[in-house]
């Protein structure tokens, strides 16, 4: 047995699945995770000292590269004065003008600790403001594990191919509505079929969690139009997006203003942290200025403000951050879709800017439904068989690959020649 195997078999005794979190398994490709032990640059260590070049970057925080020297300097710096106040400090503030300052939809923002803490409280803001119960989400969209959201969902839920979860009350979930996504027409007829009674239309303005599926023309711009003829508000769950695609997210990169938007992954820089802000109006709404009741322990805490703030100010300050960046993956993108086209397997390549993913289907993938005519077996194969070439990607055909800064033009390259070398491989 492998170091991985070892821990593995212990940790299945003491942990459910042996994974704090279930798209941590390799379950869906058949295999046993790698335990990691380090990771710097685009590189990550597992525990037996293979090396590999990362695209998973802690699904999604490390845009900067692992063990960026500046978060890393920060953390310490701030790890120094203390953990923990449960008091207010000059960090928070910070962090949230820098946010307000960078996205402009959003005027107040409250701290959390992840992006399920987030959604969830945007959720209530929105109830408690427009005194409206109902919610429109989109099939194969994720929104964290509270119970409300986990109807349809995307990510792991998609990837054990289970409705919904065990353990969550129907009461919690018969306010919930899901439409398709790119599908106006499916928004449209649940708002006739709800007349005022939808408080707000949550969506991934790029959907990262059924692999990576683009909004089509119109399909923001037409829930924006939406949500104003029935005074419903929109909100983005930019957790993925969120200053990965633009300084101001997929909001700035396609230009639509939601009421409110909520914040994780890259604005903690791989601390746990979230966020959700958006409209004065309806962000006082929150306690302790208004009626909707939010709070948390170690919300704010200094250490988790340090890296993010560390991460997020780097972002502003590097003007063409993004345009390298989002040149960076296009070319690659593009060298690895013709890869595949010469290998003459069936697929479908969708990206934009660092996020991506090959789905193993000769369909055009616009939703979840079109997602799942994926060869599923066939991505197990391509994973396997990329891992072993020191390729570590999602180990699941409905997950984003994430790039980042820390790419290096060669080991983009090497990928590409181990994409080369696998699909041949596939095709023998
Ligand atoms: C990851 C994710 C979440 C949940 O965030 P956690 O920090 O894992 O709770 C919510 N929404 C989207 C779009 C995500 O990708």
């Amino acid at each position: 047995m492998t170091g991985s195997e070892k821990l593995f078999q212990r940790a299945k005794t003491c942990i459910p699945g042996g994974v704090n979190s279930p798209v941590r398994a390799f379950a869906s490709v058949g295999m046993t995770p790698r335990f990691i032990k380090k990771a710097i640059g685009d590189r990550i260590w597992d525990v037996e000292g293979n090396e590999y070049i990362d695209y998973i970057g802690s699904w999604g925080p490390m845009l900067l590269g692992h063990s960026n020297p500046i978060v890393l300097e920060a953390v310490e710096r701030a790890a120094r004065e203390g953990l923990s106040f449960g008091a207010a400090t000059e960090r928070e503030v910070q962090m949230a003008e820098l946010i307000c300052d960078m996205v402009s939809s959003v005027e107040m923002i409250r701290m959390v600790n992840s992006g399920t803490e987030a959604v969830m409280s945007a959720i209530r803001a929105a109830r408690g403001y427009t005194g409206k119960d109902k919610i429109i989400k989109f099939s194969g969209c994720y929104h964290g594990h509270s119970d409300a959201m986990l109807v349809k969902a995307g990510s792991g839920v998609m990837t054990q191919g289970i409705p919904g979860s065990a353990g969550v009350p129907a009461g919690c979930t018969k306010d919930t509505l899901t439409a398709v996504y790119n599908d106006l027409d499916s928004v449209r007829l649940l708002f006739e079929s709800n007349r005022d009674e939808i408080a707000a239309v949550i969506v991934e303005p790029v959907g990262a969690n059924m692999g990576v599926v683009l909004p089509t023309d119109g399909f923001l711009e037409g829930l924006r139009r939406i949500c104003d003829e029935n005074e419903a508000l929109l909100i983005f769950d930019e957790v993925i997006t969120g200053f990965r695609l633009a300084p101001d997210g997929a909001q700035g990169y396609y230009g639509i203003q939601p009421d409110l938007t909520t914040f994780g992954k890259i604005i903690g820089a791989g601390m746990p942290v979230g966020a959700y802000g958006g409209k004065r109006e309806i962000m006082s709404m929150v306690a302790p200025s208004g009626p909707v009741y939010q709070a948390g322990t170690l919300s704010g805490n200094p250490v988790a403000m340090a890296a993010g703030l560390a991460q997020l100010s780097y972002l502003k300050n590097d003007t063409d951050f993004y345009d390298k960046l989002n040149r960076k993956c296009d070319k690659f993108f593009k060298s690895l879709k013709a890869i595949f086209e010469k290998a003459d397997i069936p697929f479908c390549l969708n990206h934009v800017g660092s996020l991506g993913c090959v789905f193993f289907t000769d369909k055009d993938v616009y939703n979840d439904a079109e997602a799942h005519t994926c060869d599923t077996a066939k991505y197990a194969s391509y994973f396997k068989k990329m891992l072993e070439r020191g390729i570590y990607l999602a180990p699941s055909q409905f997950e984003a690959m994430f790039i980042s800064q820390a790419h290096t033009e060669e080991d983009l390259q090497t990928t590409l020649r181990a994409v080369e070398h696998t699909l041949t491989e596939m095709n023998a």
